[in-house]
């Protein structure tokens, strides 16, 4: 494949040309191309401009976050946002576009400039979600986007990942499906700064909402001692009907309270923080591992190494330091 011309792409993006912002991410996600390359360009043409603001959406398969997310992006066009959408499934091994031929709902919105649509393998990347997603972002900071969601199904590891990503993450569940239980054991109510109860013409929606308002309380009174994470935000349980597009105007709102808070309270400095900390730190194990897979079966070194820790003339710890310091 010929070498991409990074700067004349980087400049496109910037004017808003979709498929150079494709391009970037494509190079970006793949860690042998030139993504150190593409990451430097992009945070150098961005400087101090303006970040996106991260919403994450997560909960389990079915439950409507792709419904969700399709009203949002409507009811965010509707005040002028430009909006990214990045779909990540980690089942999947496809990426750049694949799984969107079943989003039905998101289609409506392939054909406005102000929204750009993308969906993201997480399988086969160290550490889940974690070591593309930060670069993806910062390249779709070119598009000059107001808002990124990330929608990403809720699988155990992955929800969290993407709760240490976002400004704001919104759980989304559903009377039967995900419900409040679940969600508690799964972890999720600790990530969430917005529930959402989906599906809310159904029945059960009364008890789901009650259940998760008792155990937000309960979850309270054992951190009021303010020695955990308490940090003074309780998420609003917001009722939704997706399908119509019922209470989707409630969800933005509860994002925007969110959002102010974490101005005021200095949660959003600190999470911001948190998240170039773990991407600088995603980005220096994903170095470390490519050294260390550099030495590939067979190779002298290696072979040399594994020699001495089967005599037992060498640990294992001590080959691995030698291994990285050789490959260095
Ligand atoms: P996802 O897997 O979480 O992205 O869920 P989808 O958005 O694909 O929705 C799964 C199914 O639930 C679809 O058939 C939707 O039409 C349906 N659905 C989504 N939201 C609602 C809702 O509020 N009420 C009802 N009754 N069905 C919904």
């Amino acid at each position: 494949m010929s070498v991409p011309d990074v700067d004349g792409l980087v400049a496109a993006a910037r004017d808003g040309d979709a498929r150079a912002l494709a391009r970037l991410i494509s190079l970006v996600e793949d860690v042998d191309s030139c993504a150190a390359e593409v990451s430097a360009k992009a945070a150098r043409a961005c400087g101090g401009a303006q970040k996106p603001y991260v919403v994450g959406i997560t909960g389990a398969p079915g439950v409507g976050k792709s419904t969700t997310t399709a009203a949002l992006i409507a009811h965010w066009r509707a005040r002028g946002e430009r909006v990214a959408v990045l779909a990540v499934d980690p089942s999947s091994p496809f990426t750049g576009g694949a799984l969107l031929g079943d989003r039905v709902r998101m289609q409506a919105h392939a054909t406005d400039g102000g929204v750009f649509i993308r969906s993201m393998a997480a399988r086969g990347h160290l550490g889940g979600l974690a070591a593309p997603t930060p670069q993806v972002l910062r390249v779709l900071e070119l598009g000059g986007f107001g808002i990124v969601l990330v929608e990403t199904v809720g699988v155990g590891q992955v929800e969290i990942d993407i709760a240490a990503m976002a400004d704001t993450t919104v759980v989304l569940l559903a009377p039967g499906m995900g419900d409040g239980v679940q969600a508690a054991k799964a972890g999720l109510l600790e990530v969430a700064d917005v529930l959402v109860v989906n599906k809310a013409d159904r029945v059960g929606a009364d008890e789901t909402v009650r259940d998760l308002k008792r155990m937000l309380t309960t979850a309270q009174e054992t951190t009021a001692d303010g020695t955990s994470d308490a940090v003074g935000w309780r998420p609003d349980v917001v009722r939704a009907v997706a399908t119509s597009e019922g209470g989707v105007a409630e969800v933005a709102a509860a994002i925007d309270r969110h959002r102010d808070w974490l101005g005021t309270s200095g949660e959003g400095v600190r999470r911001r923080h948190a998240r170039v900390v773990a991407e600088i730190r995603a980005v220096a194990l994903g170095m470390l591992v490519a050294r260390a897979n550099l030495q590939v079966d067979g190779a002298p070194e290696l072979v040399e190494l594994a020699g001495l820790v089967e005599s037992g003339e060498l640990d294992a710890f001590s080959a691995a330091r030698q291994l990285l310091a050789a490959s260095g």
